[in-house]
């Protein structure tokens, strides 16, 4: 028997209604690619978005065409977002940091019609542009005044573009699951896959995020919104805010110390998310100018695992609570979020700072598990490590126009990552599967070695990598970058890390590099030092 409620769709911009109609007074404050601050309200962001999904009519754009969009976090951004989805089409974020060969790739096949682009980003875009052979239109995010000369087809300014347009569009209306966005993931062999949110997918995912044991919003709060629109679906929050009638400050293309302290502080933001780069960044302010952080109450860190020294750093010198999340692209992408929970209550601080450098637990809407090599399922012991397997309405079923099978029997998900879950819960990623150190029949986690290795002066970023060895089958190369003008030597280093981690996960070598490679998406290139560094000996 069916229960008898209202086949009420999950469509993502009754998000945008309900937030315009109950908070539509609520401020919404971008730092403007152009310069000066940009004040609006939730209410008006609707109206644009409608005029947006006018506009994209009038420009032919049907249900379940792909809309490109290069652009940083900023009001326009998310209108633009909300009137692609209610006009049934697809927003499809690029993420400029991208190489221009992947970049060339992702437009072609996802066929994208029209790109909207920052200012920023025309430079990018004119270079690549003869490659977009399904681009007919740009729409470059500004007003007349601020237009450039450009050689983009059909280029127009974005107010010009909707001032052509009324707002009294109705947003369409169609299946929950149909397609609402695109986002490639940079993928470290191999061509970018796409996952493809839903409507249904990017509800469900912002109203879990906006759980109280997970970002929890609620309409007080002023949220800086730093993690990128065009990185892994900007962790929900353009959905998780207006749902929520939070706040919303976007921080334009000013991704650096001092512009994000100065948001922070005039707009009294306090809850905030970004990767750990962005953070050293602002740390680094803070200690320079000796400034401290009022009105901040939480940060949440991702994507990247947080170094305890962030984590002691928020927490103890500057008050602010640290929320470590994880995810990827394929999750939509939160996976869990390291809150502590009633039975962690009895920990002392010390245990308490520990315990937050575990990437956490699951909200309600994710399923995790650790499997071994052969698929047997692995306890909740805290200790066995294996592959972290998900599955959830927020996590994907396979990739953009590729014919190859993703999840395994009973609808696994593998996430690539090899962790392990303790008896509360919490989830600690030790590696990627990819980059997994094993000596010895024994894996080594690189993340700890790491995470041990930047907590010695000096030391401004690490990297682990496995190097074959004779007798261990692999070893650990350690490879450091020195802070500016530090003349410290690799022997420092390995004595530091003495007592810090297992004696035998003691890095056989350090070598000093200027610089370590990056992807796009901020992480450590451990393919490209791997054969960098596969002719390197060890000397024991
Ligand atoms: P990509 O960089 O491949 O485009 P994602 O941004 O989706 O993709 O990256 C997801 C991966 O990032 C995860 O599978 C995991 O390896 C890593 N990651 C994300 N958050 C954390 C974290 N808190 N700690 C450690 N690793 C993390």
């Amino acid at each position: 028997m069916l229960g008898l409620m209202q086949d009420y769709p999950l469509l993502a911009h009754t998000i945008l209604d309900h937030g315009a109609l109950n908070h539509g007074e609520r401020e919404m404050v971008t730092r403007s690619v152009e310069g000066p601050i940009r004040r609006t309200t939730l209410a008006d962001v609707r109206r644009r978005s409608l005029r947006v999904a006018r506009a994209l009519e009038l420009e032919g754009v049907k249900l379940g065409d792909r809309i490109a969009t290069m652009a940083w976090n900023t009001e326009r951004h998310l209108e633009v977002w909300f009137g692609i989805m209610g006009n049934g089409a697809i927003y499809h974020t690029l993420n400029p940091r991208l190489f221009a060969e992947q970049l060339d790739y992702i437009v072609n096949h996802a066929e994208d019609e029209i790109m909207f682009v920052d200012l920023t980003f025309v430079p990018i875009v004119e270079a690549l542009q003869s490659k977009f052979g399904t681009v007919r239109k740009y729409i470059l995010l500004t007003d007349s005044e601020h237009m450039p000369e450009t050689n983009l087809p059909n280029a127009v300014a974005y107010e010009d573009w909707i001032d052509s347009a009324d707002d009294d569009f109705i947003w369409k209306s169609f299946d929950e699951n149909t397609a609402a966005g695109l986002c490639y993931t940079s993928g470290t062999t191999g061509n970018p896959k796409g996952v493809l949110y839903s409507h249904r997918s990017n509800v469900l995912h912002g109203l879990m995020v906006n759980q109280p044991d997970v970002f929890g919003l609620k309409s007080e709060d002023v949220i800086l919104a730093i993690v990128p629109m065009f990185h892994a679906n900007a962790w929900a929050l353009s959905f998780a805010a207006p749902a929520a009638g939070a706040k919303m400050v976007m921080p334009g293309a000013g991704m650096d110390g001092k512009s994000i302290y100065e948001l922070l502080e005039t707009e009294k933001v306090n809850c905030t998310a970004a990767v750990p780069t962005v953070w050293l960044g602002l740390l680094q302010y803070l200690e320079e100018t000796g400034q401290k952080l009022p009105y901040l109450e939480k940060v949440v860190i991702g994507g990247a695992a947080v170094p305890p020294m962030m984590i002691r750093k928020f927490e103890l010198d500057y008050g602010v609570e640290v929320i470590h999340g994880w995810g990827m692209t394929e999750m939509s992408p939160l996976g869990t979020t390291g809150k502590m929970k009633n039975a962690t209550s009895h920990l002392d601080q010390e245990a308490r700072l520990k315990l937050k450098e575990k990437q956490g637990r699951t909200p309600y809407g994710v399923e995790m598990k650790v499997v071994d090599d052969d698929g047997n399922d692995l306890p909740r012991d805290g200790k066995s490590a294996g592959h972290l397997l998900v599955k959830g309405p927020c996590v994907s079923s396979g990739y953009f126009r590729l014919d190859e099978q993703t999840l395994s029997d009973g609808g696994w998900f593998d996430t690539g990552d090899i962790a392990n879950i303790d008896p509360l819960g919490f989830m600690q990623i030790t590696d990627r599967d990819k980059d997994v150190i094993k000596s010895g029949g024994e894996w080594i986690s690189s993340i700890d070695v790491e995470n041990a290795a930047v907590g010695c002066p000096g030391v401004t970023e690490a990297a682990v990598i496995g190097l074959s060895h004779p007798k261990w089958t692999e070893r650990p190369l350690l490879i450091v970058v020195r802070d500016a003008g530090s003349d410290l030597e690799a022997d420092a280093v390995l004595a530091y890390l003495d007592g810090k981690i297992a004696k035998w996960w003691i890095p056989d070598d350090v070598v000093f590099v200027d610089e370590i490679p990056h992807t796009a998406t901020g992480k450590i290139q451990k393919m490209s030092l791997r054969e960098q560094f596969k002719d390197f000996e060890f000397s024991k």
